[in-house]
């Protein structure tokens, strides 16, 4: 019997995973992932199609998987409309470690984090995933700086300045970001600098949610293979995409976050995620420089966790 349109059915797969198909089941995931789809939930099975014959109990569960839309983005809790839905029946010993299977990305088995950034920009190649790359970008801005870093910031896009030299935070908010990195007593080259998104949006207006939600997961690799102790998160887009939360920026501010890269992992079982502080955004000061104080305080306790000193003519 062949599959109805839009499902996927596994009923084949033996009841104990082989890893054969475990990694069949994962690049199938990351192909999904590919094509902007990363929500996946379970539904009970009553909900297919007569056309498709129920496995054995315990076999399997259907995962729902939610497509990113750009004219319509569900609100936070909103139900997903079973139209954007994608029914997918996967074993359930693999729903059970669902996201462990999402985990799995090709990095992972590099040691050397160079190498390892180096194989998800490849991965990332001529990016077409989302709106932007049709939008005047003249290239994708990856991310700069030492792949050891401890500390990492994290800015919302590029802008012109970087669109143009291809690295992030060049332009004359770079050039802040730089002296705000020099005032904590150390060096550009020493920490690691990334956007949520890779594309400069056009007019440098705000990424919209979709554009975020679909780049965003090749930060959260590039963050599982720098292992930073802190992240700074640069204005309200990236804070709110890195929390997955919707706070003002008064909110967001003067505190620590447990934070962990969604959708994947680590390949050092040492590192359990890091901390991430949020701050206004170099551009944002920029505009409204009486607020370079309040940034300072932000750094100032980044610096105590990371137990920096700033220079003398700082203190
Ligand atoms: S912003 Fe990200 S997802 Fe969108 S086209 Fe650029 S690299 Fe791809």
């Amino acid at each position: 019997m062949s599959a109805p349109h839009g499902l996927l059915f596994l009923s084949a797969m033996p009841r104990t995973l082989d890893p054969e198909l475990r990694r069949a089941l994962a690049a199938r995931i990351r192909y999904y992932n590919e094509m902007g789809i990363y929500d996946f939930y379970r539904q009970p099975l009553s909900v297919v199609t007569e056309e498709v014959s129920a496995p054995a109990a315990g076999d399997e569960v259907e995962i729902a998987v939610s497509i990113h839309q750009p004219e319509h983005q569900p609100e936070s809790g909103e139900e997903m409309s079973p139209r954007k839905a994608t029914l997918v029946a996967v074993p359930r010993a693999i729903e059970e470690n669902i996201f462990e299977v999402i985990a799995l990305k090709p990095e992972q088995s590099v040691n050397d984090p160079v190498k390892a950034l180096q194989i998800i920009r490849e991965d990332l190649g001529d990016c077409t995933r989302c709106v932007l790359h049709t939008q005047g970008r003249k290239q994708i801005v990856f991310g700069v700086g030492d792949a050891n870093a401890e500390l990492m910031f994290v800015g919302e896009g590029p802008g012109a300045d970087e669109d143009a030299q291809g690295e992030p935070f060049v332009g004359r908010a770079g050039q802040l970001l730089n002296n705000m990195i020099k005032a904590m007593g150390i060096e550009r080259r020493q920490v690691y600098i990334a956007n949520i998104v890779k594309c400069r949006p056009p007019g440098n207006r705000t990424p919209e949610r979709d554009e975020c939600a679909t780049c965003s997961p090749f930060l959260m690799r590039q963050i599982a293979v720098v292992k930073p102790k802190v992240i700074v998160a640069l204005g309200a887009v990236a804070a709110k995409t890195l929390l997955a939360m919707n706070a003002s920026m008064m909110q967001l501010r003067g505190r620590f976050y447990e934070f962990k890269p969604a959708g994947v992992r680590s390949n050092d079982p040492e590192w359990d995620g890091c901390k991430l502080a949020v701050t206004y955004h170099p551009a944002f000061l920029l505009r409204d420089p009486r607020q370079k104080g309040e940034a300072w305080k932000d750094l100032q306790m980044v610096m105590k966790e990371l137990g920096m000193k700033a220079p003398k003519s700082n203190t």
